[in-house]
């Protein structure tokens, strides 16, 4: 089988070593003599794989000593709702920043908590850009944000200046540059973007802040619940946690989160540079919001995109369709995706030039 470049928005690439090494574990792992799937995951094994995940976790973000990590089940999608229920008072009110569908997403499921508060949103834009953020009062328990925006391709360039204290949704730039912590009372994020396979969701919690909201949590939504069980409350996504140990580990080999930012930088400042040069296309975000992740862009001519669809498919391209919401295409370059992905992209983009410029 030839090479396919994987510009998947999510599931999405790996590095190829962590896949090797996460399917000999499903065959058999290390010298415990069984599956990876099929032990205890209260075995001395699994404990141990499972706290190296979460101190690496925190070794990699640079966190302070307040933060604790988690690896739990229900994505992302679930943590909408989970955050509000731990940090939005009984009673009380959050700010929300709306840039994007999964903000949205993140929104309607804090209503189900409290008073949401939408401060700003760049919908009547179709999300092209990250809106400024004035400065969030003290009425507001927080203001959530979401870091990269995945389908629409922006991302704050810089974290809003608020006396609120953050909590983000960074599934899709988690891990792939460095930032401050210090504003933030929760970062969560599901691992299938940039971390691991799908099954597991990150939460970096500030522990200190959590039991504040006077409000009755179900239990597997309470943070203090499952940080008083180690991330072991019920039975966790073993081989997700587990593949994402393998690419924390493999990350760290490299040269942490600063390296990988520097790799990153190259590869969307390639794509961008073709997107701007290239007369035949043009993209979505406005350009102080663009994404690093998740470039979008679209043919100026429409009528191109039969043979344009051919060629990069020819060149075993993988996953460069956009999402229907925003038509188009868009490449998604995490962090396991290699610079000659990118250049194989860019040189169909300039082979497409010459022949239908
Ligand atoms: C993919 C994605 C989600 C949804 O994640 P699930 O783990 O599938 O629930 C939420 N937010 C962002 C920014 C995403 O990219």
């Amino acid at each position: 089988m030839s090479h396919v470049h994987n510009f998947s928005a999510g599931p999405c690439i790996l590095p190829q070593e962590v896949l090797e090494e996460a399917s000999q574990a499903v065959k058999s792992w290390d010298n415990h003599g069984l599956s990876l799937v099929e032990m205890s995951h209260r075995s001395k094994a699994f404990v141990a794989a499972m706290e190296e995940c979460r101190a690496l976790t925190k070794e990699l973000l640079e966190l302070p000593d307040r933060f604790e990590i988690l690896y739990l089940q229900g994505g992302a999608s679930l943590a909408f709702l989970t955050a509000a229920m731990n940090f939005l008072p009984e009673g009380g009110q959050a700010a929300y920043a709306d840039t994007g569908t999964w903000s949205a997403k993140a929104i309607k499921e804090a209503k189900h908590a409290g008073r949401v508060n939408v401060l700003t949103s760049s919908k009547d834009d179709k999300y092209n850009h990250i809106p400024e953020v004035a400065d969030v009062d003290g009425d507001n328990a927080y203001l959530h944000i979401t870091t990269n925006n995945t389908i629409f391709g922006t991302q704050y360039a810089h974290m809003p200046q608020t006396t609120a204290p953050l909590v983000a949704d960074m599934s899709s730039d988690m891990m792939s540059r460095r930032f401050d912590p210090e504003p933030f009372a929760l970062i969560y994020g599901g691992v299938q973007k940039n971390m691991g396979p799908a099954g597991a969701v990150m939460y970096a919690v500030d522990r200190a802040r959590l039991g504040q909201t006077g409000r009755s949590i179900p239990s597997y939504l309470d943070l203090e619940v499952q940080l008083g069980k180690d991330s072991m409350f019920n039975t966790p996504p073993v081989f997700s946690v587990y593949t994402t140990l393998l690419t924390l580990r493999w990350l760290k080999a490299l040269g942490g989160v600063e390296a990988i930012q520097a790799r990153n930088e190259a590869k969307s400042g390639l794509l961008y540079g073709e997107i701007d040069r290239n007369p035949l296309f043009e993209g979505h975000a406005q350009i102080g919001s663009r994404s690093h992740m998740n470039a979008t862009f679209r043919l100026v001519d429409d009528s191109h995109a039969a043979t344009f669809d051919d060629a990069w498919n020819k060149a075993n391209i993988n996953g460069l369709k956009g999402h229907r919401s925003v038509g188009g295409y868009r490449a998604s370059m995490y962090n396991a995706l290699p610079l000659e992905s990118v250049q194989v992209l860019v040189d169909v983009m300039k082979e497409f030039e010459r022949t239908h410029g």
